[in-house]
């Protein structure tokens, strides 16, 4: 039997379209959430991304301003705009494209931006409230996962989730974020030894490598639910997940499609978490 697909594009045109109605409502009270972000260099994939996100501010009516720094510029000079975005009142969320150029401590960057405009959830308090279970910006792409299983009415509870990657921004986080929804989560990463006989005993299994194709049904229990996160272009110029999507959807019960997956979710969890942020700064500014 065919896995039924959990659309990413369609669920994100569900959440925005509600966003976007909260946004004008927000805007009656005269509160318009602002995100500023920070590109330095010509990266071609990061100037893509950038540009996806601005246009999904817009989209929205959420007041978006772009830094352009090139790629030559001092830590110093891009602590300094991070500090004067932490001090303006416009801004509600602050987003530094990642990679940096290596002269740059992507550690200090990161540390940088006040705690609560950090709706990348990068932060190390923000990694810490995630961690302990409390209030926080959760970062997007796991969160924008844990919400696609959720609109699927799956229970997370007493699920068993294998997680493939331990990155900072993707496996690491949503191992946590689904451990917080109760289930029992185990790792991989490139030194886990025999990885097949450990995937294939997960109902869940979240592939976040970044090798086109590296896992096929032969990894898969019959029935499972596959999360492909991974985003990697093949030579034609295509996109492709790290999952063998024609392969693997003769045997999971549910699974995301690249494009149109776990991508489009990442940015509508960057809108939802400027907004959050936004409403907040009334409370504290009240
Ligand atoms: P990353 O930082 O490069 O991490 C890759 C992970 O894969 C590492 O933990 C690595 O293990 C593990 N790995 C590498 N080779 C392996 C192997 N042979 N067997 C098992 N594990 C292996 O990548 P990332 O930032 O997490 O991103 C992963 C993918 O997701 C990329 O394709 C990226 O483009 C995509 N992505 C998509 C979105 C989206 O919104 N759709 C967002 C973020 C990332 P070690 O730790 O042992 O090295």
């Amino acid at each position: 039997m065919s896995a039924l697909i959990i659309s990413g594009k369609e669920l994100a045109k569900e959440k925005r379209e509600s966003m976007k109605k909260e946004v004008e409502l927000l805007g009656k009270e005269e509160l318009q959430p602002g995100l500023a972000v920070i590109l330095v260099g010509e990266d071609p994939a990061s100037q893509s991304y950038v540009k996806a996100k601005q246009k999904a501010c817009e989209e929205i009516g959420i007041y978006s301003v772009l830094y352009k720094l090139e790629d030559n510029v001092t830590e110093t000079e891009l602590l300094n705009q991070i500090e004067a975005l932490n001090n303006d009142p416009k801004i509600h969320g602050i987003l530094v494209q990642l990679p940096l150029p290596a002269h740059i401590s992507e550690k200090a960057v990161i540390e940088s931006i006040c705690p609560n405009k950090d709706v990348d959830g990068f932060h190390p308090i923000s990694v810490g409230k995630m961690m302990i279970g409390e209030d926080t910006f959760l970062p997007c792409t796991p969160f924008g996962i844990v919400e696609m299983i959720k609109s699927k009415g799956i229970t997370i509870e007493g699920k068993h989730v294998v997680v493939i990657g331990r990155s900072n921004i993707v496996g690491k986080p949503v191992g946590q974020l689904l451990l917080n929804e109760n289930a029992t989560v185990t790792y991989c990463h490139s030194r886990t030894k025999d990885m097949k006989n450990i995937t294939k005993q997960a109902d869940i299994l979240i592939v976040a490598v970044g090798k086109a194709n590296f896992i096929d049904a032969s990894f898969m229990k019959q029935g499972c639910i596959v999360i492909d996160v991974g985003v990697n272009r093949l030579e034609s110029g295509k996109l492709c997940g790290d999952v063998v999507f024609e392969d693997a959807k003769e045997v999971a019960s549910y699974i995301t499609p690249v494009p149109g997956g776990v991508g489009p979710m990442t940015i509508t969890m960057l809108l939802f978490n400027t907004i959050q942020s936004a409403k907040k700064s009334i409370v504290t500014v009240k």
